[in-house]
């Protein structure tokens, strides 16, 4: 049978580039790449880039106050956000250059529009074409998904905030997770008044709970005005702003109202059922170790799939995909161990089980400390940091390890390879210190301050 590639990616983010490029320049395969709005994907032209970028912008007025409190003289100003977004929207051409100079060099064909699949082997592309390709790669990703109810066509969700014209006088943000949480600390450092509803008990669920309510009470401190199990009913729009209506009762008039409950996975009208590929919960794509579906030379890696939605995680997904079918090297991307950080302000960063996970599994020490950190407290700032490892009884294996400390996302790094090593409490305690740092309470914690 003829086919005009070997291979055929649908979506040009973080997994399907990588696998599109190893494919093409590592294993010499004929790929073709279709992408329907940005190349780079989420990660880079609306996730983790764009809001890295507004993390450090927010940072500055507390960095300048600090500086005050060390004696510099320095005078806080207000953020030009036209200029700010102006330098954002340079770095993602910039960025998204760079992914299709990659992406050309290795030689892939890249099709600038929308794809579906019209069986196990053809691709039909927006414009009229249709191709044929040994193999088929979905990996097109998830948007925001914002249930539907009177005024839901007021929000905003976190594929907005990049684009705004201006920053709103207040916000109201609506959500729990990771990405509710970040634009919060982004959002309130950046001057704006920030009022979050959450619909559960807590903010950061799958998150260990002690590192959370550190969290939430740090949020608070900053000026968030945190509720938790409240249900939005309605929005109207009401002068400049939107005025919000919950369940019980309540009701405020916010600039601009933002969602991020949850993301659903970009697999509508995609044609993968009329394909023969069978999906799951939501629309999600099941897969098996190696990335394939129900459908034997269709595969699917990142957000799509019913795995961890990260942008690590697609790349290796998608690397071990193109690895397995086109090099002489099979291999299943390994999801154990896979550390996480939440950009809040301080940083939430995790690797392993929570404490409750580890105790379900077994007997276990849990170690914690929680201080205020040299440079802050020195400033007069009373915020706190945590250290916290779950150790298991038995086996002395660290299971997990939660940090709460600005740059925790660079802390936990370096835990997860001890981590993925299979290190103990003892090998941390055998790790000598640096000094002075936060960090080097991970191997100084003597006692438990719990065991069960
Ligand atoms: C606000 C935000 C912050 C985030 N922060 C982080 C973080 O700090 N760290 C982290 O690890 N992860 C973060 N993520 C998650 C990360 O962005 C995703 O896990 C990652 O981008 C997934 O890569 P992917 O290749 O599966 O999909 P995507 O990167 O979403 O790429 C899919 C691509 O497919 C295209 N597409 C969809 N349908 C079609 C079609 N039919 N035809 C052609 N093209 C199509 C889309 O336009 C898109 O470009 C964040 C996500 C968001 C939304």
């Amino acid at each position: 049978m003829e086919f005009d590639y070997d291979l055929f990616v649908i979506g040009g983010g973080s997994g399907g580039v990588r696998a599109a490029r190893i494919a093409a320049g590592t294993h010499g395969a004929r790929v073709g790449l279709a992408e329907e709005y940005r190349m780079g994907g989420t990660c880079v032209i609306r996730g983790c880039v764009p809001k890295k970028l507004m993390v450090f912008a927010s940072s500055f007025p507390t960095a300048m106050a600090d500086a005050q409190a060390y004696g510099w003289q320095v005078t806080v100003g207000a953020l030009d956000w036209s200029a700010f977004r102006a330098k954002l929207d340079s770095e993602l051409d910039r960025l998204e250059m760079a992914y299709r100079g990659g992406l050309s060099s290795a030689g892939v064909e890249v099709h600038d529009c929308r794809a579906t699949v019209v069986d196990a082997h053809t691709v039909h592309l927006a414009g009229g074409k249709t191709v044929r390709a040994k193999h088929i790669l979905v990996a097109v990703g998830g948007r925001p998904f914002v249930p539907q109810f009177p005024g839901s066509e007021h929000v905003l969700t976190s594929n907005d905030i990049f684009k705004l014209d201006a920053l709103p006088a207040s916000v109201l943000i609506v959500g729990g997770g990771y990405i509710a949480c970040e634009f919060a600390c982004i959002l309130a450092g950046l001057g704006v008044k920030v009022t979050q509803f959450q619909r559960s008990a807590r903010i950061l669920k799958e998150f260990d709970e002690e590192a959370v309510d550190l969290v939430a009470e740090d949020m608070k401190a900053q000026g968030i005005d945190l509720h938790c199990g409240v249900v939005v009913s309605g929005i109207e729009p009401e002068g400049d702003g939107f005025r919000v209506t919950c369940m019980d009762g309540r009701t405020d008039v916010f600039g601009k109202v933002i969602y991020a409950t949850g993301r659903v996975p970009n697999t509508d009208g995609l044609g993968l059922e009329a394909a023969g590929v069978a999906l799951g919960r939501g629309g999600k794509v099941p897969v098996d170790g190696w990335s394939q579906t129900t459908v034997p030379s269709i595969y699917a890696v990142g957000d799509v799939t019913d795995r961890i939605q990260l942008t690590p995680v697609a790349i290796r997904e998608g690397h071990a995909f193109a690895d397995t079918v086109f090099g002489a090297d099979p291999r299943q991307p390994d999801h154990d161990l896979v550390a996480s950080a939440v950009f809040t302000t301080p940083e939430l960063a995790t690797v392993g089980l929570t404490e409750d996970a580890a105790r379900a599994q077994g007997p276990v020490e849990v170690y914690v400390s929680s201080f205020k950190p040299m440079r802050s407290a020195f400033a007069g700032r009373a915020d706190r940091v945590l250290m916290k490892l779950v150790v298991c009884k038995d086996t002395r294996r660290v299971l997990g390890c939660h940090i709460v400390a600005p740059e925790a996302g660079e802390m936990i790094q370096m835990v997860a390879i001890a981590m993925k090593m299979g290190a103990t409490k003892e090998d941390f305690d055998r790790t000598c210190a640096v000094h002075p740092t936060m960090a080097e309470e991970l191997v100084t914690m003597r006692k438990p301050v719990r065991t069960a």
